[in-house]
């Protein structure tokens, strides 16, 4: 019997509805979540840079919202924040 070449092979599957990382709220499993205060906050934008998962949200050079269903509470906003104006605060479990 003669074998098949690679282009030869048939499909062994098919991904159909790729998920994307939105459907994986890592939210639901963080400890702890980020406390912003506006009032200390200069808009510097670091926390933002380091926020692995994109959750603090800038419109016109400012923060207006932290989407907390994807925040991990990994807490590195607040240890960037040269202004101290994010603390993390425990989940109540
Ligand atoms: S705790 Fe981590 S994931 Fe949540 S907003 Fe801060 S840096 Fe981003
Ligand atoms: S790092 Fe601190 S001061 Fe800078 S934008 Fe974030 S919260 Fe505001």
């Amino acid at each position: 019997m003669k074998l098949k070449t690679w282009r030869e092979l048939e499909e062994g599957a098919v991904i159909r509805n790729v998920p994307t990382s939105l459907e994986y709220k890592t939210g639901e499993w963080k400890r702890e979540s980020p406390l912003y205060d506006s009032e200390k906050c200069t808009h510097c934008l670091l926390c933002w840079l380091y926020c692995p998962d994109f959750v603090i949200k800038v419109k016109d050079g400012k923060i207006y919202k932290f989407d907390l269903d994807y925040c991990k509470g990994c807490g590195i906003c607040a240890k960037v924040c040269p202004k101290e104006a994010i603390l993390m605060k425990e989940e109540k479990i």
